[in-house]
Formats: C-alpha cells, sequence, structure tokens
C-alpha cells in the first residue's frame, strides 16, 4: 500500500487548500514545500476577498456571483483574517462616467443578495473622511462593501487545518523527482535529507514553478500556461480613514490603495509577463513609478519611488495572459498510471471552490467523505464576523496589560486561538522576552510549535508583517532566540 493517498507539491495557498479539504476527507495526505508556507506568490496577493469589479465590467456576471458567495463563506469560516471594509471609488471626470459606476454597484449589491454586508452608496466626499486625503477636484466616490484577507496567514491557517485533520505539512521539503507507475514514487530532499515516499495520486500545486515541476520532476508534458508577475507597493499611511481606496488609472485599471499594518498603506497591482527565475521575482523601477503615479492622481499627499518601504511581487501560471489571472486545474490519468492533479493561478476569493472541486476530481479514486470546507472554520474562527471587536475587549479584559492594538492584531492573526499563546499571563513579563513592543518569546515559541515557523522572516513577514517596524536589535534578538528554542 502507499504511504499517502495524495503528495501535493507547493504550499500556496492552492497546495494547503487541497491539503485541507483532502485531509477533511479522509484522504492521508502529504504536503511538500520547498520553502516557507506562503512564501511565494500566496504572500503578494491583492488582499482581496471579493466579487471583483472587473470581472462584473467584464460582464462576467455568474463569476462574480459565486466569488460573492465565496466572500460570505470566508466571512463565516476565518472572521478572524477576513475583515469586511468600505471600498471607496472616486468618480473621475476623465473616466467612467458617475452612471456607469451607479450601475456597476447597484448590480454589485444584487449579485451579493444574501451578505449582510452594507449595500453601496453615493458619498459627497467634501463632507466626508473620504475626501480627507484626496485631492481638491474630488466631489464624489462611490461606496460599496467587500473584504480583505491577511493572506499569508490564510496559507498558514489551512495548513494547520489540514494537519488537525492528519494531514503531514513538510516545510523545506523540495520534490525533486517523481516516477509514475500504478502509484507514484516521490524523492525529496527534506531539511537536507534524503527521503523516498509513495502516493497514489500527486497534486503539483507550484505555483510559478508549475511548469518546470512538470517538465523535470513529473516529467510530463507542461501545460498550456502563461507565467504573470503581480507587484503591489507599501508606503507610509497615507489616510486616515478606514476605507479601502479603488482609483481609476488612466489606461482603465483599477488601483487599491489599502491601509496596511496599522502605519503603512499598500498600493496595487501592477501586472506583467513574467520570465526568469520564480524564486526571484523582483520589482522593476517603472512599476514601483506607475503605482506610485496611479496614486498621486488622487492622493493630496504625494510619494515618489525613494517612499516606498517595501514591495511585494509574486509571479503565478494562468491560462489567459490578458486576464492575468485564470487558473486552472486539471486531471491527468491516462493509461492506467497513478493521477496526477494540477491547480495553478486563480484568486484567493475562490481557492477554498477550486480546490474543493480539484478533490472532488479524485473520488473516482478514492472513497471519499462529502464537501465540508465551507462549514468548518479555520483554527481560531470560531465567532461571528460581526463579533471581532467583542473578541478583542475579551482579550482584553482577561489580560489587562494588552494595549488595544496589540489585542486587535493576536485577534487578528489568531482569533480566539490567541488565548493559548497569552496562557495565565499576568503581565506582559510572563510571556518571555520582547522583540519589539509587539512580539514576545511566547508568541515565538507558538509560531514554533503550532505552525512550522523556522527562521525570523517566517515570523517576520508570514505569520506577521511585524517585519515592517521591527529594529535590526530586536531581529537579531529574534534570531538568537528561535536558534536556541529549535
Ligand atoms: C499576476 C497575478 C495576479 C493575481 N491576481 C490576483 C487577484 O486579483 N486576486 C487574488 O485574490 N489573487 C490574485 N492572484 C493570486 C495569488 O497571488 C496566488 O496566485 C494564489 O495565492 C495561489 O498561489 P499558488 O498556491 O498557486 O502559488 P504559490 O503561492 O507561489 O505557491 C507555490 C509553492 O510551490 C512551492 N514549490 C515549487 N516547486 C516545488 C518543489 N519542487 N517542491 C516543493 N515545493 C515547491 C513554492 O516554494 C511555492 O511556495 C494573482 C497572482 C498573480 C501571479
Amino acid at each position: 500500500m502507499a504511504d499517502y493517498d495524495l503528495a501535493i507539491i507547493g504550499g500556496g495557498l492552492n497546495g494547503v487548500s487541497i491539503a485541507r479539504d483532502a485531509a477533511g476527507r479522509g484522504l492521508r495526505v502529504i504536503l511538500l514545500e520547498q520553502g516557507d508556507l506562503g512564501a511565494g506568490a500566496s504572500s503578494a496577493s491583492p488582499r482581496l476577498i471579493h466579487g471583483d469589479l472587473a470581472s462584473l465590467e467584464r460582464r462576467h456576471f455568474l463569476r462574480v456571483r459565486r466569488a460573492l458567495a465565496e466572500r460570505d463563506i470566508w466571512l463565516r469560516i476565518a472572521p478572524h483574517l477576513v475583515r469586511p471594509m468600505r471600498f471607496a471609488i472616486p468618480a473621475h471626470s476623465d473616466e467612467r462616467p458617475d452612471w456607469q459606476l451607479r450601475s456597476w454597484l447597484l448590480l454589485y449589491d444584487r449579485l451579493a443578495s444574501r451578505s449582510g454586508l452594507p449595500a453601496s452608496a453615493t458619498v459627497d466626499v467634501t463632507h466626508h473622511p473620504i475626501g480627507n486625503a484626496l485631492k481638491r477636484p474630488f466631489g464624489t466616490a462611490f461606496e460599496y462593501s467587500d473584504c480583505v484577507v491577511d493572506d499569508s496567514r490564510l496559507v498558514v491557517l489551512t495548513a494547520v487545518d489540514a494537519a488537525v485533520r492528519g494531514a503531514v505539512i513538510r516545510t523545506g521539503a523540495r520534490c525533486t523527482r517523481a516516477e509514475r507507475g500504478k502509484e507514484w514514487r516521490l524523492v525529496t530532499i527534506d531539511r537536507g535529507f534524503r527521503q523516498v515516499i509513495t502516493a497514489r495520486a500527486i497534486a503539483n500545486a507550484s505555483g510559478a514553478w508549475t511548469s518546470s515541476v512538470a517538465e523535470t520532476v513529473l516529467r510530463v508534458p507542461p501545460p498550456k500556461v502563461a507565467a504573470v508577475q503581480m507587484d503591489q507597493i507599501v508606503v507610509r499611511r497615507l489616510f486616515d480613514s478606514d476605507n479601502i481606496y479603488v482609483f481609476q488609472n488612466s489606461d482603465g485599471r483599477l488601483i487599491f490603495a489599502s491601509p496596511y499594518e496599522r502605519d503603512f498603506t499598500l498600493i496595487g497591482t501592477a501586472s506583467h509577463a513574467f520570465k526568469g527565475d520564480p524564486a526571484i521575482v523582483a520589482m522593476a523601477a517603472n512599476d514601483v513609478a506607475y503605482l506610485c503615479d496611479a496614486a498621486n492622481r488622487y492622493f493630496r499627499e504625494r510619494i515618489e519611488t525613494v517612499d516606498v518601504v517595501r514591495t511585494l511581487s509574486g509571479a503565478n501560471m494562468v491560462r489567459n495572459a490578458a486576464s492575468g489571472r485564470d487558473g486552472a486545474m486539471t486531471l491527468d490519468h491516462e493509461r492506467a498510471e497513478a493521477p496526477l492533479l494540477t491547480m495553478f493561478g486563480g484568486d484567493v476569493t475562490t481557492s477554498r471552490l477550486r480546490a474543493e472541486r480539484a478533490v472532488s476530481k479524485l473520488t473516482p479514486f478514492y472513497p471519499m467523505s462529502p464537501r465540508w470546507t465551507a462549514k468548518a472554520p479555520l483554527p481560531g474562527g470560531d465567532f461571528a464576523w460581526d463579533r471581532f471587536d467583542n473578541e478583542v475587549e475579551e482579550l482584553r479584559e482577561r489580560w489587562r496589560f494588552l494595549g488595544d492594538d496589540q489585542a486587535r492584531r493576536l485577534v487578528g492573526a489568531y482569533g480566539t486561538n490567541a488565548k493559548a499563546i497569552l496562557g495565565d499571563a499576568k503581565e506582559r513579563s510572563d510571556l518571555g522576552p520582547a522583540f519589539g513592543p509587539e512580539l514576545t518569546g511566547a508568541e515565538v515559541r507558538y509560531l514554533m510549535q503550532k505552525e512550522w515557523a523556522r527562521f525570523p522572516d517566517d515570523i517576520l513577514w508570514r505569520r506577521s508583517k511585524l517585519g515592517l517596524t521591527m529594529s535590526s536589535a530586536d531581529r537579531e534578538a529574534l534570531a538568537a532566540f528561535m536558534a536556541a528554542a529549535t
């Protein structure tokens, strides 16, 4: 008998979503990730959980409706990671006419009819906080509801849930070769050691590596795909309101500017064809300038390329370079050989549904329990989405040394599992050494023991974004602490 029913190559959102779905349906699953979970494109997504106005403009109504239904599911199963927000599109005299924006948003409201989020509205920004950050000529904006997500933590907590349901998650484990017969025989380099495992099926969820993994690891014809790069920039916080701005750029694209980690603004996206090594996806200077210019058309406070504190870039495969996003999921099981599932691209919003459909394709090969992921909360997500503030309050009442910002970050990252980190602490020093004002030894230990964090960057850029503000002395102390705790 094979060691596993399903071996998954790739620990991005697609890979972990397949792992969670399959493990919960009773399959014996192993996931192999060559680096850290979410270290690829999945930590550079636009962080939107949305129906996608661009799809609405292209008249893909069914797709929008499906995505909005998924948005509601995410709010229910991940109320800590997925937060509702009001999005604001300032009307611009040179861009889409007001009547068009208004009718789009009315249709958007209709397509999201089951959602409990507020409907769209027209706002006079001269008397509204939305207007404070905008240049003077903007008098009107159109507001609507959608959600944002912490994309990296979505990957990690999906993997945690998969593991809780029996999946084996191996980070630092690269699949270098897989021989296909009645079952797959995989060779992996797992933290420096060569290992061989067998599996009844493989899922290639290696993102921008999909073609090279197909050709060099699995030795099957690569799928017909295009590689696309997506870029975003992070600058100091440009506005105080708790909105996401949607700017109509002069090239017709929609550019998002969102509050990011309290003190910053995330602006994106720029995208274009990608060539090169997916392990090194760097943002070009002209793309940085493109996003700065897009923001400068609208915001009063000007930004220059030197103001960019971080760039976020990812590459993935898409079926159609023109849309820049369409993913695919295929099953290949010719000649009575072990099945091969391939899943790449796609957006964060529909990742759960796509994984569910991908795993369902394997039903002819294994007995499997029914679909389940739409109803089961991710770890820590066992509360209603409109009770987020109550969770924060509860935490502050019990652990009185926590400030509001700290409690919000903990609930946003861990949900109800924040309590497991805080334990019996009566004061902050009970949580061990502090690495800056936010991170404590207790949290670091938790991340190492429960969430596969191995190196400081795993914590500073994926399990959190504390790397944006942490001093180099604190980073060094963190590195020493983690080395000693290993
Ligand atoms: C241009 C572009 C536009 C996008 N637009 C949107 C959008 O508008 N909205 C939205 O929600 N999302 C968007 N996304 C989607 C999102 O960023 C990701 O595509 C999504 O998170 C799924 O990623 P993934 O799991 O396929 O790939 P990744 O996150 O890159 O994961 C693949 C993983 O496979 C691992 N791997 C590779 N080879 C091996 C091996 N041999 N052994 C072990 N591990 C291996 C890699 O290390 C990597 O971690 C866009 C993506 C791109 C590229």
